[in-house]
């Protein structure tokens, strides 16, 4: 099986539970507090690991705690770091989280050395891999490292998949050829400008998509599953109806694992209908990177 580079972040996040959040300029004493490996990109490499796929994530981080404590959940997931930036005297992107008693957050983002996963840093990298490998990543990237990546895709045939979350319009230097794109319904209307709510406008901005060179199109539907499209075949694959608990990382745990079945050659149907069945497990659980399923949990769920 192909080997999956996962390109992207890694964030811990903090959560501190309260009764109500601080107005400004005051201090409150929060609850519980609890601490959880996070940032897309360690998310789906995460998913595809435990899924059974062969990993290698390239990201950046601090040689602080928070990036050292990331490094060894990452290894001990069975993902391969070794390529992993490892920056002297800086800090790891974290996140701080509060939740209120009503379940809302505030949530603020120290991207640290997230930003400093460079173009010139992961070509270095890539370009001395002996085997290819299929291409997964996100937008907690640096813009240049992410036109980078679709560069090399298309001069060396190895497949990259974007998924274009936080949503962000992207340009068409990055579309035109790309492999896959994965929005969810917020991200396709921002990348298109169509509001996605029935199967014709789905229709309309994977066409949109494909106008612009993108080769293969998912729109996520949260609970109502996805939709495909290429130039020979469209169709939406229902989701799994479960009782959903939390779908924090929900599409973070599709791509990872779309990206594995994608990796084992399985065709688009089969894919898409697997990575479902992944995600409708991981929100009947609560958490992010912690509620990505195991490959037998999948193939044991129907
Ligand atoms: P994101 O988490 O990026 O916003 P979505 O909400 O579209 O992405 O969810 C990604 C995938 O997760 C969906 O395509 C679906 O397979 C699964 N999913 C999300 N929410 C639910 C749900 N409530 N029930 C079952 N599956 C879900």
């Amino acid at each position: 099986m192909p080997k999956i580079v996962v390109v992207g972040s890694s964030n811990t996040d903090m959560v501190v539970k309260t009764t109500r959040f601080p107005e400004p300029g005051e201090t409150i004493i929060g609850e519980d507090f609890f601490m959880f490996p996070g940032g897309k990109g360690a998310n789906q490499a995460v998913a595809a690991a435990r899924a059974g796929g062969s990993v290698i994530f390239i990201c950046a981080v601090g040689d602080d705690v928070f990036g050292q404590n990331a490094l060894e959940g990452y290894r001990e997931e069975g993902i391969n770091v070794d390529a992993a930036k490892i920056i002297k005297d800086a800090a790891s992107g974290v996140a701080l989280i509060t939740v209120n008693e009503k379940g809302e957050n505030e949530i603020v983002v120290a991207s640290g050395t997230n930003a400093d996963l460079s173009a010139t840093y992961v070509s270095g990298i890539v370009e001395e891999m002996e085997d290819d490998g299929i291409f997964l990543t996100q937008l907690e990237t640096p813009i240049e490292t992410i036109e980078y990546l679709a560069r090399y895709s298309k001069l060396t045939d190895q497949p990259l998949i974007i998924n274009p979350a936080p949503a962000q319009k992207l340009s068409n230097t990055i579309l035109d050829g790309l492999f896959l794109i994965t929005p969810n319904e917020t991200e396709a209307k921002i990348l298109t400008g169509i509001s996605v709510e029935d199967e014709v406008s789905m229709q309309y901005a994977a066409q949109a998509l494909l106008q612009k060179g993108v080769q293969n199109v998912i729109i996520t539907l949260g609970d109502r599953g996805a939709y495909f499209m290429n130039h020979e075949m469209r169709f939406l694959v229902p989701s799994y109806p479960v009782k959903a608990i939390d779908t924090t990382a929900a599409g973070d745990v599709f791509n990872g694992v779309l990206t594995v079945c994608l990796a084992q050659n399985m065709n688009w149907k089969e894919s898409i209908e697997y990575a479902n069945r992944a995600a409708a497990l991981s929100v009947m659980k609560m958490g992010a990177q912690g509620s990505a399923p195991y490959k037998e949990e999948i193939k044991k769920f129907n």
